[in-house]
C-alpha cells in the first residue's frame, strides 16, 4: 500500500523531553519520530532562525538514517506584507537565514504567516506577492518551497482565497492550509471567506477538491496542512485545544457544540478523508501540547481506513 499522507507534530511535546533516551536533545527528533511511528516534524523557528548550522546538518543526517522528513515554521516576525520598509528588510534577512537552515536540514518546506493587513487587505496582499516574488528570485535555495499559511485571525492576511491568489502569482509557493484556522473563520463576513465549517470527513473532501481545482499539479502534489481543535470568537482564533479534548459545560456554546462533544475540527475526520481519497498531504498536528497524540491518532485512523477500503 502506498501511503500518500504523512503525519507528525508541530515541534516537541513534553513527552519527548520526558523520555530519557532522547536526552532532551532536539537532534534526536528523527529517532523519536521513527520510534513512535510518525513520519514528519515541523521544526519551530517561530522566534527567529537561531538553530546552529551544525545542528541543522545533524537533522538532515538523522532524517536520512531514520527515514523521516522535516518542515520548518518560519518566524512570526517575518512580515512581508508590512508597510514599513525596515520590517520588510528584516523579514527578508530572517527568511533567507531560515531557507539556508532548511537546505542544510534537508527540509523542503517552510511555513510562513503572510502577516498584517495594515494599510488595507488588497494592498497588503499586493505587497506580500511582490516581496515574495523578489525573495524567490534571489534567495530561495533549490528544492525548498515557501508555504504561506491560512490565518486564524480574520484581520490577518491569509483567507483561503488570498493564499490561493499568492500561489497563483508565485508558482513556487504552495499552500499551508490550517483547518483549525479555516474552521474559526466561519463567522467572518469578508468577501474572501467562504464560511466553511469542518464537522465531518466529507467537509474536508469538499475543501481539498477546491484546492485541487485551483492549484498547479506540482503545488497540489506537495500540499501541507495543519490541524488542531480550536476555540474562536467572531474575530477568529482564540486558542488551540488539546487533541481529543471535550467541550465542558462551562465552554458550551452552540457555535462549538454540546457539552461532551469534541472540540472541532477533529483530526481523525481529516485523516479519514485523506484515506478515502488517497490525496497527497503532509499533516502537522498543532493540538496544544498533545501534537504527538494528535498525529498518532490521525495515522492510526488513516491506516485502518485504508485497509478497510482496499
Ligand atoms: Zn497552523
Amino acid at each position: 500500500m502506498k501511503q500518500s499522507a504523512m503525519f507528525g507534530p508541530a515541534g516537541f511535546p513534553t513527552s519527548f523531553f520526558d523520555t530519557k533516551k532522547y536526552k532532551k536533545n532536539r537532534v534526536n527528533a528523527a529517532e523519536w519520530l521513527h520510534d513512535i511511528g510518525l513520519d514528519i516534524l515541523e521544526l519551530q523557528m517561530v522566534h527567529g532562525p537561531r538553530t546552529r548550522p551544525e545542528v541543522a546538518e545533524q537533522h538532515r543526517e538523522k532524517a536520512e538514517e531514520f527515514g523521516v522528513n522535516f518542515s520548518i515554521h518560519a518566524s512570526y516576525y517575518c512580515v512581508l506584507s508590512s508597510v514599513k520598509d525596515d520590517v520588510v528588510e528584516r523579514s527578508f534577512a530572517s527568511l533567507a537565514k531560515t531557507a539556508e537552515l532548511a537546505a542544510l536540514a534537508g527540509a523542503s518546506r517552510i511555513v510562513l504567516h503572510p502577516g498584517t493587513t495594515a494599510g488595507g487587505r488588497e494592498n497588503a496582499l499586493g505587497r506580500f506577492i511582490t516581496n515574495m516574488q523578489k525573495f524567490v528570485a534571489n534567495d530561495l535555495p533549490d528544492g525548498v518551497h515557501i508555504y504561506p499559511e491560512t490565518a486564524g485571525k480574520v484581520n490577518s492576511l491569509g483567507s483561503l482565497d488570498e493564499i490561493l491568489t499568492i500561489c497563483r502569482e508565485v508558482p513556487s509557493c504552495r499552500p499551508c492550509v490550517d483547518f483549525g484556522h479555516l474552521h474559526c473563520r466561519q463567522l467572518s463576513e469578508l468577501e474572501t471567506d467562504n464560511g466553511w465549517t469542518f464537522t465531518k470527513p466529507e467537509d474536508y473532501i469538499v475543501a481539498m477538491d477546491h484546492l485541487k481545482a485551483n492549484l498547479r499539479p506540482e503545488q497540489w502534489e506537495e500540499m501541507h496542512y495543519h490541524i488542531s481543535p480550536i476555540e474562536f470568537t467572531p474575530k477568529g482564533e482564540k486558542k488551540h485545544r488539546d487533541h481529543g479534548e471535550l467541550i465542558s459545560e462551562e465552554d458550551a456554546d452552540p457555535m462549538f457544540g454540546k457539552p461532551g462533544d469534541p472540540w472541532l475540527p477533529v483530526a481523525e475526520h481529516f485523516a479519514r478523508a485523506l484515506a478515502l481519497t488517497g490525496y497527497p498531504a503532509w499533516v502537522i498536528s498543532e493540538a496544544a501540547d498533545s501534537m504527538d497524540r494528535g498525529a498518532l491518532a490521525m495515522k492510526k485512523t488513516y491506516l485502518s481506513t485504508t485497509e478497510d477500503t482496499e
